[in-house]
């Protein structure tokens, strides 16, 4: 019998020793707030993503998610910093998180200043260059100069259709038609671009479609409210 993984990770930074990062599953349920009629089922599916990543007990730090390019620099664990898509820290008692359900989480991580961050990109975010605002904010908070790069689970270039008024907003090399007039957009490409362009050591990419794949929710697939969750920390 085949079972559901808990939480999966970028295989290429799951032995990092100062790193833990993951994505939640569908296993272990919804831990998105937001849409959630019931808040308590919630919070328990985020209290066995942190166990899972062997976290029990800490306190996630949420970035809010509003679709912009802003970055927090995280000191403490504190539970929401809700105007910004990107979060970072070098402290080992702080939990960054994000919730996603389409849009992509990219973990960052600089294994010599042992600094690491976590990115939600959408289409906007990825317009407004959050990933490379992280890269950028890491550098001149912390003097990173090696950061390596993981795209997570996101909807990928076959599935995420859009109107020309999104898809004229990124390059053409990042946009095709589809058959029904409207444009299939490659976010993840457009954020490895952006990942390699800001200079980054290495951009690794987990390879898995949402929308495709039952291992967790997708808005485009579902539009129930349902999210995964996306965890990184300096251990
Ligand atoms: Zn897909």
């Amino acid at each position: 019998m085949k079972t559901i993984p808990a939480a999966l990770h970028i295989p290429e930074l799951a032995d990092e020793p100062g790193l833990v990062h993951g994505f939640s599953t569908t296993l272990l349920g919804s831990v998105g707030l937001t849409h959630a009629p019931d808040r308590e089922p919630v919070l328990a599916s985020r209290r066995s993503f942190l166990e899972v990543l062997g976290l029990e007990h800490r306190t996630l730090t949420t970035a809010g998610a509003i679709h912009g390019a802003a970055v927090a620099r995280v000191d403490e664990p504190v539970d929401l910093i809700d105007d910004v898509d990107a979060l970072m820290t070098d402290r080992t008692d702080v939990v960054l998180f994000t919730t996603h359900a389409d849009c992509y989480p990219i973990v960052l991580w600089d294994p010599e200043k042992n600094v690491a961050g976590l990115v939600h990109a959408g289409w906007r975010g990825t317009k407004k260059g959050v990933a490379a605002a992280a890269v950028g904010s890491m550098r001149q908070e912390y003097g990173c100069r090696h950061i390596r790069a993981g795209i997570g689970p996101g909807i990928c270039g076959r599935c995420y259709q859009v109107g020309d008024d999104v898809a004229s907003q990124f390059e053409r090399r990042f946009v095709r038609p589809d058959d029904g007039g409207k444009f299939l957009l490659d976010l993840g490409a457009a954020n490895r671009n952006q990942l390699e362009e800001a200079g980054v050591d290495a951009v690794y990419d987990i390879g898995m479609c949402t929308k495709e794949s039952y291992l967790f929710p997708s808005h485009r697939r579902h539009p129930d409210g349902k999210r995964f969750g996306a965890i990184v920390a300096v251990r």
